[in-house]
């Protein structure tokens, strides 16, 4: 089988080399129905405390400073790990950062937040409750145009990082994924995340139509809905997923002898309908209310793997993995992959962690 390059893939693309790569692949404890649990472990990303986010803002401030920018402007919630790796990537390449937040300045800063001064943002508080995506939306962009005004130039980035750029960050994770299940021997059942803004999601699909198209294995990817409404600025997954691709084609450089391949050995990329899955059982009550199940799997993954999960995303995706599992979804001689997509410093603030038992 012909092995993917991924950085042969993604040759003509600007990217900012800030995270540290390839993460881990782990091997995990067996699942309900007897499964086999692999972790890609994206906790481990490196930079400024890790998580999903760094991948895609490879490709975000590769696209800032391609265009010459001088500050990055960002939203999220208070405990925002998009608005942190951002905070932590704008001090390595020199720009300043502003990051547009729910709620009100705290007494204390706690968590991402404390990590978010540490890396010296500028935090701007628009009092807003914290799934009020919408209004965060509209404050990002009011101050980005009130910061090029004063010659800023500023290079404003949506809620979590999902545009077709920051999807790139994730199709590119999703070819290093499928290489070590290669080198693992592996053929996934499913690949099974947390997902709020839709850009892990959107790259995980946008990789999946790579792969099918070369004929290697795809394995389906099933998003865990943590948030409700956030995707910005596209209608859908598949919308977002097909944008990343034809950005990726655009901006293709033909590697050398490529050409001379025939055209009949690949196929172009497509997304089709059935490629997304959202799950939106786990998500309980609201965005980063913590769920009985969502606690009960990040007690599971600590005392079966050793693995920190946060009670907004990565326990609550760990919650929809168990219970598809439970459920009988995949059995003995399957392999599942769960990518850890981070989320330590909220962990450390008031109510970051349930009950140890
Ligand atoms: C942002 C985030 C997600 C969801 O990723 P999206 O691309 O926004 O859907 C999952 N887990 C953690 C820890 C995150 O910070």
């Amino acid at each position: 089988m012909r092995s993917l390059d991924p950085d042969g893939v993604l040759a003509g693309v600007p990217r900012a080399r800030l995270a540290t790569l390839p993460t881990p692949l782990e091997r995990g404890p067996e699942l309900p129905g007897g499964a086999r649990l692999w972790v890609k472990r994206d906790d481990l990303t490196g930079l400024g405390a890790g998580g999903n986010k760094v991948r895609k803002l490879e490709f975000l401030c590769g696209e800032a400073i391609a265009v010459g920018a001088r500050s990055l402007v960002t939203v999220g919630a208070a405990q925002s790990n998009h608005c942190r790796a951002t905070a932590a990537a704008g001090t390595v390449l020199g720009l300043e950062v502003h990051l547009v937040m729910s709620g009100d300045r705290p007494e204390r800063p706690e968590g991402n937040q404390l990590l978010d001064l540490l890396f010296g943002a500028q935090l701007h508080f628009v009092g807003c409750p914290e799934s009020h995506w919408g209004e965060l939306e509209i404050a990002r962009e009011d101050l980005t145009a009130e910061l090029a005004g004063t010659g800023a130039a500023p290079h404003s980035i949506p809620i979590g990082g999902s545009t077709p750029t920051g999807a790139l960050g994730y199709l590119a994770g999703s070819l290093e994924l499928a290489a070590q299940c290669r080198a693992a021997g592996i053929e996934p059942a499913a690949i099974v995340h947390a997902s709020s803004s839709g850009g892990t999601h959107a790259g995980l699909v946008a990789g999946r139509a790579l792969l099918r198209a070369r004929r290697e294995h795809a394995a389906p990817i099933l998003a865990i809905g943590v948030a409700k409404g956030v995707l910005a600025g596209h209608p859908d997954i598949a919308d977002l997923a097909t944008a990343a691709l034809d950005l990726l084609a655009s901006s293709h450089v033909p590697v050398p002898g490529s050409e001379s391949r025939p055209s009949t050995e690949r196929a172009e990329p497509a997304v089709t309908p059935d490629d997304i899955e959202v799950d939106g059982r786990w998500l309980g009550g609201e965005y980063a209310e913590p769920t009985r199940a969502g606690d009960d799997a990040v007690r599971w993954a600590a005392r079966n793997g050793g693995w920190v999960l946060d009670r907004t995303y990565t326990g609550k995706g760990c919650s929809g993995l168990l219970g598809a599992a439970a459920e009988g979804r995949w059995g003995p001689g399957d392999d599942v992959v769960f990518v850890h997509t981070g989320g330590l410093p909220a962990v450390f603030t008031t109510g970051g962690a349930p009950a140890p038992a």
